[in-house]
């Protein structure tokens, strides 16, 4: 339209200069003059008419011609076409290209999902060592590793059930939907097939199930897998109920992620012994015990409840070191360590408390349990025959001090000074005997 409006005012341009020159010619009287001026006007007409024209029609397919401009952004090329038969070919050929480029797109598409799964892949497992190396508490770790495959796999519920390296199992969960009686449920769940798993160790996925827990609850699929470490750790880690099914790329996903969050939590586990581990006697060291003394103390101060100190010590362990050597006392050390551990129950915590002297703390009991657990170790390692290397055998015995809380001191260092100051009196008594704090008077100061 613009070109057009352009056209007519040339035009009216022209007309008016072409009036002009007429008269000036008829008024000097030269007809050459006039006869020039007409012939030359015609011909600027009809140069700027074509011009105009040709910007106006600027043919993209012209069939008449069998020119083709096929457009591909800023370049443009002219195919010229013969024959119908050649038309046909070149129709072909653009299908066929367009065949391929959509193939390309789908495959560059997919690539681009797969990218953007493996970078919420790492930015969750990213974010989840970022917690295990500032968690020490292991349960908390479990329930972090549920929650974030759970977010991982977009499902609701998530469940890991731990087996301890002596096999017995250890249920938890990170919501009310399932407890130690539901997983048990769940273990028959597809025929056995969770159980078939924990010893295979292979995948399993299952989106056809509707399984109703004795508790209301349902599963309508899960996807599970057994998980062991170098560590000796193995667990069961079991996400379920996604709205429409796990798919074959949320297998993929839950493998990497499971295996690689797992080897986190295993070594940090590792570092955690470690760090509350005794090296020689694999009981827990000092800095446990202290810990564990000052939890227990604030436990039995809330519940207004007693608790126990006995500090165990080996008689004269200076001079059966020099009889048979260093390596010989080390190996007594372990076998004490055994006996102490297999003389207490599952709820009271044993430690090296350092050197050759060995610490228990009994919560929830009273003196009279005590006394028969003190008594017990003393005969066990009184009666013990500690086999040497030569093939004779060597008899050993300890002193036990006993202190109790809150009768004997509702302090913990006062405590511990208590226990110890009960040792050193069984100590004066003649060795191989176990001292109340309670039987004996310690002048106060
Ligand atoms: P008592 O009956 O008065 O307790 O006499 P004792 O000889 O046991 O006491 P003392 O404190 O004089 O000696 C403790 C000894 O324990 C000294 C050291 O040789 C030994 N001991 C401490 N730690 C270790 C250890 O890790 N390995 C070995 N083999 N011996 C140790
Ligand atoms: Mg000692
Ligand atoms: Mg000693």
């Amino acid at each position: 339209m613009k070109i057009q409006r352009e056209f007519d005012r040339l035009t009216l341009l022209i007309v008016l200069l072409f009036s002009v020159i007429p008269v000036l010619s008829i008024l000097t009287h030269n007809n050459l003059v006039v006869a020039s001026s007409f012939v030359l006007a015609i011909l600027i007409m009809i140069f700027i008419r074509k011009t105009i024209n040709a910007r106006l029609i600027q043919p993209i397919l012209d069939i008449s011609r069998k020119s083709y401009l096929i457009s591909s952004g800023r370049l443009d090329t002219e195919i010229i076409v013969e024959t119908n038969d050649e038309l046909a070919e070149l129709a072909r050929n653009i299908n066929l290209l367009a065949g391929s480029l959509r193939e390309k797109i789908r495959v560059l598409e997919e690539s681009v999902q797969r990218e953007q799964r493996v970078v919420r892949e790492l930015a969750i497992l990213n974010e989840f060592i970022g917690y295990v190396s500032s968690e020490l508490n292991f349960e908390a770790i479990l329930n972090k590793l549920i929650e974030k495959t759970r977010d991982l796999m977009r499902a609701q519920d998530g469940v890991v059930i731990l087996f301890q390296p002596d096999r017995t199992k250890t249920f938890l969960s990170t919501d009310e939907l399932l407890n130690e009686q539901l997983i048990k449920d769940m273990l028959s769940v597809d025929s056995g097939g969770l159980a078939r798993i924990i010893a295979e160790q292979k995948p399993i996925r299952n989106n056809d199930i509707s399984f109703r827990l004795s508790n209301g609850n349902e599963i309508r699929n899960f996807i599970a897998l057994s998980l062991n470490s170098p560590t000796e750790l193995q667990c069961l880690l079991i996400i379920m109920n996604k709205d429409g099914g796990f798919s074959q790329d949320d297998e993929d996903s839950f493998l990497n992620f499971a295996f690689q969050a797992f080897h986190t939590i295993s070594l940090q586990n590792e570092i955690a012994k470690l760090a509350t581990t005794d090296g020689l006697t694999g009981l827990n060291n000092h800095r446990m015990f202290q810990d564990r003394l000052s939890e227990e103390i604030q436990r039995a101060e809330r519940y207004k409840s007693k608790l126990f100190l006995l500090l165990i010590d080996i008689d004269h362990f200076k001079r059966f070191n020099d009889t048979y050597g260093h390596q010989t006392g080390d190996d007594v050390l372990r076998t004490m360590a055994q006996i102490i551990k297999g003389s207490i129950r599952k709820v009271d915590f044993a430690a090296r408390y350092g050197g050759e002297e060995f610490v228990l703390i009994l919560p929830e009991t009273d003196c009279g349990h005590t006394f028969t657990v003190a008594e017990r170790i003393r005969k066990a390692v009184m009666d013990y025959p500690f086999n040497l290397k030569d093939g004779t055998k060597a008899g050993l015995t300890v002193s036990i001090g006993v202190a109790c809380f809150p009768e004997d001191s509702a302090e913990k260092e006062d405590l511990i000074r208590k226990a110890d100051t009960a040792l050193y009196f069984a100590k004066g008594l003649g060795r191989n005997k176990v001292c109340l704090y309670r039987d004996i008077c310690e002048p106060e100061e």
